[in-house]
C-alpha cells in the first residue's frame, strides 16, 4: 500500500469542500448493491449512510442486483432512502450458479469438503456463486451496460466521513481505473491454487508487471524443488489445455518461483472504470480462473481475484488510495481521522434531503460514541 499511496498517488481532496460543488455533470456512473430480500435493514444502513455523508448533494443513481426476485417491500423502502434514480434487476441463471462445464455433482463435493473442513463461507453453494458473479459477471448485466463506473455498496457497511467531492470525477481527471478504502490478508485456506493460476495467465499472455504485481508477490520462502520434471506437478497451463473440464488437483506446495502474500484491495468497496473488467485482458484473466474450478473447488473471494487481476493488468498509477474515506464492514475500518473539524459546533444534518428523523437520531448517537481518532487530516468531518 505504501507503494501505491506514496509514490504514485495522492489523496484528490485535503480536508473538506465547504462549498460543495454540484454543478459539473455527473459521471457515468451507479452504486450497484447485490443483496437478498433479507438484508433490508443492512442495505438501509448502508444506504442511508452514503445518503448522507455523499449521495445528498449528488444523487448517483442505484442498481439493486439479486439472483432471486425483489419484493415488493424491499423496492418500496429502498426507493424511500435513495435520493438517485433506482433500478432493480435479476441476475439470471448464466451469471449466477454452474456453468455448463462444470459437474455440479463434483463441485457440490468439494463445497461440502471446504464446509467439513471449516473454510470461511467454504460450504455455502451461494456464496461460491456471489464471489464468481462479482469475479466475472457484474459488469456485463444489462442494467449496468449503460453505466462506465461503478461503486461497489453492500449491506451493512458504514461510511463516516462526509465525501464532499465527486470521486468519480476525480478517478477520470486523474486517469484511474480502480480505488479501494482497505488491504488486508486473504484467509489462506480460500485460495490455496488462486496464485499458481493468475501466475500461469501472466506467463501464458507473456505479461510483464507494470510494478503493481509485486505487492502480492512474496519472496520465495522455500528453495524450488530441484529440476526433475518427471517428479513436478504439470503446470496450471497445462492442465487447462490437456482438459478444460477437469477439476485438478494441485500440490498447493509447488510454486512458479513466485508465491501470494494474500494481500487483496477489499472489494466489498470499491470504485473502478467499468471497461477495464470489460476488457479483453480482464475477460480473459477471469476465463483461465474460471476454468480451473477454483470458484467452487476453492472458494476464490472476487477480492483477490480483482486484485491479481489488478497486479496482472494495472500500474500503481492507475490505482487510488481513498485514504480520505471512514468506511467500515464488520469488523475492519478504514479511519482517515481528522480530529480538528470534531470540535467545531456539529452543523445541523440532512435539512435539504428527504430522509427521516429517526436517521438523524442514530447518526448523533454514533457521533456520541465515536472515539477520537488520531489526526492527519485527510478526512472530512469524520463521526
Ligand atoms: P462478506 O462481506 O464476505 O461477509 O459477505 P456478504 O454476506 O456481505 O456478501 C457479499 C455481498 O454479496 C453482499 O452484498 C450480499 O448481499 C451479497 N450476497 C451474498 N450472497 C448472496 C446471495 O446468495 N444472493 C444475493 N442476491 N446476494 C448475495
Ligand atoms: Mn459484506
Amino acid at each position: 500500500i505504501r507503494k501505491i499511496s506514496e509514490e504514485h498517488d495522492k489523496v484528490f481532496v485535503t480536508g473538506c469542500e465547504e462549498n460543495i460543488d454540484t454543478s459539473q455533470p455527473r459521471a457515468n456512473a451507479a452504486f450497484v448493491v447485490l443483496a437478498r430480500n433479507k438484508e433490508l435493514e443492512g442495505v438501509i444502513q448502508s444506504v442511508k449512510s452514503i445518503e448522507r455523508h455523499f449521495n445528498r448533494w449528488y444523487h448517483y443513481p442505484y442498481v439493486f442486483l439479486n439472483d432471486g426476485d425483489f419484493n415488493q417491500t424491499f423496492k418500496d423502502v429502498i426507493r424511500n432512502y435513495t435520493s438517485g434514480p433506482v433500478e432493480f434487476g435479476r441476475v439470471g441463471p448464466e451469471m449466477w450458479g454452474y456453468p455448463e462445464w462444470i459437474d455440479p455433482k463434483i463441485a457440490k463435493e468439494g463445497i461440502a469438503k471446504q464446509g467439513d473442513a471449516a473454510v470461511m463461507y467454504g460450504g455455502l453453494e451461494s456464496y461460491h456463486s456471489m464471489c464468481r458473479f462479482y469475479s466475472g459477471f457484474f459488469y456485463k448485466h444489462p442494467l449496468l451496460a449503460k453505466y462506465e463506473w461503478y461503486w461497489r455498496l453492500e449491506p451493512e457497511i458504514k461510511y463516516f466521513c462526509d465525501i464532499t467531492y465527486d470521486p468519480f470525477l476525480k478517478m477520470i481527471e486523474h486517469n484511474k481505473t480502480y480505488g479501494f478504502t482497505i488491504a488486508v490478508k486473504e484467509l489462506r485456506e480460500t485460495v490455496p491454487n488462486i496464485f499458481r493460476y493468475a501466475s500461469a495467465y501472466k506467463r501464458v499472455n507473456n505479461i510483464t508487471s507494470q510494478g503493481l504485481w509485486e505487492m502480492f508477490v512474496d519472496p520465495i520462502e522455500k528453495p524450488a524443488p530441484a529440476e526433475d520434471t518427471s517428479q513436478k506437478p504439470p503446470l496450471p497451463e497445462e492442465i487447462l489445455r490437456s482438459d478444460p473440464k477437469s477439476l485438478p488437483e494441485i500440490d498447493p506446495d509447488a510454486m512458479e518461483g513466485e508465491s501470494y502474500n494474500m494481500c487483496h484491495f477489499w472489494s466489498n468497496f470499491e470504485i473502478a472504470r467499468l471497461s477495464w473488467f470489460r476488457s479483453k485482458e480482464y475477460e480473459d484473466f477471469f476465463e483461465m480462473m474460471d476454468r480451473s474450478g477454483g470458484f467452487w473447488m476453492e472458494r476464490w473471494g472476487d477480492a483477490p481475484i480483482h486484485s491479481l487481476a489488478a497486479g496482472a493488468l494495472l500500474a500503481p498509477r492507475d490505482i487510488h488510495y481513498f485514504r480520505d474515506f471512514g468506511y467500515r464492514h464488520t469488523t475492519i475500518q478504514h479511519c482517515p481521522a481528522n480530529a480538528p473539524v470534531r470540535q467545531s459546533p456539529r452543523e445541523p444534518y440532512l435539512e435539504k434531503t428527504t430522509l427521516d428523523e429517526k436517521l438523524r437520531i442514530e447518526e448523533d448517537e454514533y457521533w456520541e460514541n465515536w472515539d477520537t481518532p488520531k489526526e492527519n487530516g485527510v478526512g472530512c468531518r469524520c463521526r
